[in-house]
């Protein structure tokens, strides 16, 4: 087994009232969910929270910002943000993740220094649409095309147990691995009570089975276990290590908490793990 663990740290850059009507989304404004909402975070925070990150061992930073596409105001904000974090991070592997964005802004963001654009299809092609309907499947996907053809590595997954059925999984793997992204982040569906989804949270069985298929249907792909690792898989949560997957976010999440990263880093060296050191 290889005991090399990625870790991820996420930073929340504008948070929350978001247009779109995503039914797994506390940000979205169709639901009335309590998270903080914030139009954009300061510098000097985001300084912060990139060399926490960098203290606890994690090797990328992705910047997030809630609402359907990168517009110019939000490029402007990234790409200044991402300079100032290649100066004063240089070991962090800037990862951005604003929505649905052009070639050219895209090209602006890898010039800007970022690494890899995070945009999830979420679900299959056909799903999509019972989850979403303010905007497509094929945007998210175009988005993808996007970010390789400018260069930028692609980090794209996705998130399990709205409701979708095997066939649906099945269909959004191999939409995936035409993509063949560098990182696929799988998220297990959090139930909130806010949601218009109501199923319940996945086992940890189903949870583990949806890495190891994603594993072999990726097989050149690093997997990395995001949202929902504490509240699906609780006192299991370090199998996913043994069960497909490399790579976890550590520290809080979007909108709902993460382990405190301390326990993390303590949990997995006491399993003999390393952290990776570089992304290549
Ligand atoms: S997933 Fe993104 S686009 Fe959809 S509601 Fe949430 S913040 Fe908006």
């Amino acid at each position: 087994m290889n005991k090399v663990v990625m870790l991820c740290a996420i930073c929340n850059v504008s948070s929350g009232n978001c247009a779109e009507d995503c039914a797994y989304c506390t940000q979205s404004a169709h639901v009335k969910a309590d998270i903080t909402k914030f139009k954009k975070k300061e510098l000097e925070q985001i300084l912060l929270e990139a060399k926490m990150a960098r203290a606890n061992h994690a090797l990328g930073f992705c910047l997030v910002t809630s609402g359907r596409s990168l517009d110019d105001k939000k490029l402007d904000f990234i790409c200044e943000t991402a300079k100032m974090l290649q100066k004063e991070t240089p070991e962090l592997m800037l990862i951005a993740c604003n929505g649905s964005a052009s070639y050219e802004s895209l090209k602006e963001l890898k010039k800007a220094g970022v690494f890899s654009y995070n945009h999830n299809l979420e679900t299959s092609r056909e799903y999509f649409p019972k989850i979403c309907s303010t905007h497509t499947w094929d945007e998210r996907y175009e988005t993808n095309l996007n970010a390789k053809k400018a260069g930028l590595e692609l980090c794209c997954g996705g998130i399990y147990g709205l409701g979708e059925s095997e066939a649906d999984r099945v269909s959004f793997r191999s939409s995936l691995r035409e993509l063949e992204p560098f990182t696929s982040p799988v998220n297990f569906f959090i139930p909130n009570p806010a949601l218009k989804i109501k199923e319940p949270k996945l086992s940890v069985d189903e949870a583990l089975k949806i890495l190891n298929d994603t594993a072999k249907a990726l097989p050149n792909t690093r997997i990395m276990v995001a949202g929902g690792r504490e509240v699906v898989l609780g006192d299991r949560q370090y199998e996913i290590l043994q069960n497909g997957a490399s790579a976890i976010v550590v520290g809080d999440y979007l909108t709902t908490s993460g382990e405190v990263a301390s326990k993390d880093i303590e949990a997995l060296r006491q399993r003999g793990f390393e952290f990776a050191s570089k992304c290549h």
